[in-house]
């Protein structure tokens, strides 16, 4: 085991079984991330991720859960807190290299290569650098609500296609036209035809954000601004939003179909779990698409005890 920061150890399993070795640094917490937890004397207080070293593993959820764990060890408790994968190379390094980038306002690249400078074997798997990206990009806070965040886990869910059993329920959006759902500010989307409520802008998927390094890699973030690009070619002629209630029934059991007006029926974009391609080139995975042409934007004002709509232009524009 090798001391990364006061009080903060990173190992492989073989250390974390072996109470000599915990003890000898007065090891109080200790936080695995490996699918099989290891025996620990009872005094020593667990965090157990079950969490697999490859690419359809989902790190990055939990780096919140980690963060207030090694906090709460190294300050509160003023303990020592190994953390530990099975080799000691790829999980551990990608929590470690978290907590560091959150505690020491570091970028990925400056806490990763701190990490590597005390422990020269650690190299996590590519999946877990797009996550620490991510990471990155939210602030070094996991924010469920972040478009970044949404798409994030609609990719994870994907990747267990065809082996899903039925969708997560909570990556359905609530649909607005429901009853009970609480009204906010977010402006409104509508069927054009019959104006039924579809979606909240809350629910869109910008794609300025991109999806990952690749979205670094071409430095194309924003197409339609930068310098040179026809307008016309890069313009957006979808929303690409996160799955709505009322999808529900037609995303079952197939990758890919059509999505109707739940009222009137008519045609309002497409869905493909695989992907779909933005009008402006962009590459977009899972991908829930309604034409522009096809809904209006309401936006809304919400006053206290008194609840006025109104109606903005009949063109949406994004
Ligand atoms: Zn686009
Ligand atoms: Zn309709």
């Amino acid at each position: 085991m090798l001391l990364v920061e006061p009080g903060l150890y990173i190992g492989d399993v073989a250390t974390a079984a072996d109470v000599g070795q915990l003890a000898a640094p007065g090891i109080t917490h200790v936080l695995t991330v490996d699918t099989e937890p290891p025996v620990l004397p009872e005094a020593i207080a667990h965090l157990w991720l079950p969490v697999r070293d490859d690419a359809g593993a989902d790190l990055l959820s939990n780096l919140d859960r980690c963060d207030r764990f090694i906090r709460e060890a190294v300050g509160t408790h003023r303990g020592a807190v190994l953390v530990h994968c099975h080799a000691g190379v790829s999980r551990s390094a990608a929590v470690v290299t978290a907590y560091l980038m959150k505690t020491k306002q570091l970028q990925f690249q400056d806490a990763y290569s701190r990490l590597q400078s005390i422990k020269p074997d650690v190299k996590m798997n590519e999946d877990f650098v797009n996550q620490l990206l991510l990471y990155e990009m939210m602030g070094c806070e996991v924010d469920i609500s972040s478009s970044v965040y949404k798409q994030y886990r609609l990719q994870k869910i994907t990747e267990k296609f065809p082996e899903l059993q039925g969708l997560p329920q909570d990556v359905f959006a609530e649909d607005p036209n429901a009853a009970g759902v609480p009204r906010n500010s977010d402006a409104l989307y509508r069927c054009r035809k019959c104006r039924r409520c579809l979606f909240h802008s809350s629910s869109i998927l910008s794609h300025v954000f991109g999806i990952g390094v690749a979205a670094f890699s071409h430095k194309k973030i924003a197409p339609h601004l930068s310098s040179g690009a026809s307008p016309e070619k890069t313009k957006c002629t979808s929303y690409f939003i996160e799955p709505v209630r009322w999808m529900e029934s037609a995303l079952l059991g197939v990758m890919d179909g059509q999505l109707l007006c739940p009222k009137c029926s008519s045609k309002l974009g497409s869905f493909n779990w695989y992907g779909d391609q933005c009008s402006c080139g962009r590459w977009i995975t899972p991908a829930f698409q309604i034409h522009k042409n096809r809904v209006d934007e309401v936006k809304q004002l919400l006053i206290p005890g008194l609840h006025k709509v109104v109606t903005s232009g009949l063109k949406s524009t994004q």
